[in-house]
C-alpha cells in the first residue's frame, strides 16, 4: 500500500506477489556469486599469465645463453684450428714431422638433435685436440733442448776476434807441410774465449805449440788453443762458452803473437772455419755427420 504524503492525493494499493520476491533475491545472490567468482578467477588468470611471461622471459635467455656458446665453442675451434697451423708450420720450418691429428671436427652435426648437445660435444673435442697440441709442444720443447745443448756444445763462436793469417790444410809458409789449425792474429795478451761448453782436458806446454789450452766438448769433440802467453784455467775445469781460458801470446814455434786455433773430432783435426758462425740451428747439422 502507498500512502503520498499530499492528503489531497489519494493512497493505492498493490500486491506484489511472494514468488517474484523470491525470484528477485534469487537473481541478486546468483549474480553476486557469478561476479564474485569471476573476480576470483581472473586474478588467478593474471597471476598466471605473470608467471607465463616470466617463464618465456627466461626461456629467451637460455636461449641466447645457448646462442652466445655455441658462438664461442666455433670461435674456441677456429682458434685451434689456427694453433694447428702454426703449429706445423713451425714444425716444417724446423724440419720436424707434422703432427698427426686424430681428432676432427665431425663433419656430421646433424646426428645431434640438441644445441646444446652439439656444443657439449664440441668442447670435448676442443679438450681432446688442445691435450694433442700440449704433447706436440712437449716435443719441440725437448727438440728445442736438444738444440741448444747440442750449440752450446759446438765450437761454433770465434776464440779471438781477428784476421785468420793461416788456414787450415797444406801450406808453404812460414813452415812446409799440413796446417792443423787455423791462425788468428791478435794482440799479445788479448783473451781467447772458449769456443763451446766442456771440460779442460790439458793445460800445459806442448812441443811446438808452447803454452797450450785443450777442452773436450764431449761427443768427440775438442779443440785446442796454442802459443798462449798464460793460461786462465785449470785441467779439469768445467768450461763455459764464451768463457776467457788464455791469452794470445808467442809461446812454441811462432813468428809472432797469434792463437793457433785447432778442431778436432774424434781425435783428428778438422777445418775449424766449418764450425764457426754456425747459429743455434745450423750447428745441429754438425751433429748428424
Ligand atoms: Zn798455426
Amino acid at each position: 500500500m502507498v500512502i503520498p504524503h499530499d492528503a489531497r492525493e489519494n493512497s493505492f494499493s498493490f500486491k506484489i506477489p511472494i514468488l517474484l520476491v523470491y525470484a528477485l533475491i534469487g537473481i541478486t545472490l546468483f549474480s553476486a556469486l557469478v561476479v564474485g567468482s569471476s573476480l576470483v578467477y581472473s586474478s588467478i588468470l593474471s597471476r598466471r599469465l605473470v608467471h607465463y611471461h616470466n617463464a618465456l622471459a627466461k626461456n629467451r635467455e637460455q636461449k641466447e645463453v645457448i646462442d652466445s656458446f655455441s658462438k664461442e665453442t666455433q670461435k674456441v675451434h677456429a682458434v685451434i684450428s689456427e694453433l694447428v697451423a702454426e703449429d706445423n708450420e713451425l714444425r716444417k720450418l724446423l724440419g720436424l714431422k707434422s703432427w698427426k691429428t686424430k681428432v676432427a671436427l665431425s663433419s656430421d652435426m646433424d646426428k645431434f638433435s640438441g644445441k646444446s648437445e652439439k656444443i657439449s660435444h664440441n668442447l670435448k673435442i676442443a679438450d681432446l685436440q688442445l691435450s694433442e697440441r700440449e704433447k706436440s709442444l712437449d716435443e719441440l720443447k725437448s727438440w728445442v733442448k736438444t738444440v741448444r745443448t747440442r750449440y752450446v756444445s759446438t765450437p761454433s763462436r770465434w776464440p779471438i776476434s781477428g784476421r785468420i793469417v793461416s788456414r787450415f790444410g797444406y801450406r808453404v809458409y812460414p813452415w812446409r807441410g799440413f796446417h792443423t789449425g787455423l791462425d788468428i792474429s791478435g794482440r799479445y795478451g788479448a783473451p781467447v774465449r772458449a769456443t763451446a761448453n766442456g771440460v779442460v782436458s790439458f793445460a800445459g806446454w806442448k812441443r811446438g805449440y808452447g803454452r797450450t789450452l785443450m777442452i773436450d766438448h764431449g761427443h768427440g769433440t775438442s779443440t785446442l788453443y796454442a802459443h798462449a802467453s798464460g793460461l786462465a784455467v785449470k785441467s779439469g775445469q768445467h768450461i763455459k762458452k764464451g768463457q776467457v781460458i788464455c791469452y794470445v801470446g808467442n809461446t812454441g814455434y811462432t813468428t809472432g803473437p797469434h792463437l793457433h786455433y785447432e778442431v778436432r773430432k774424434a781425435g783428428r783435426p778438422v777445418n775449424p772455419v766449418s764450425y764457426l758462425n754456425l747459429n743455434i740451428l745450423t750447428a745441429s747439422r754438425i751433429w748428424r755427420r
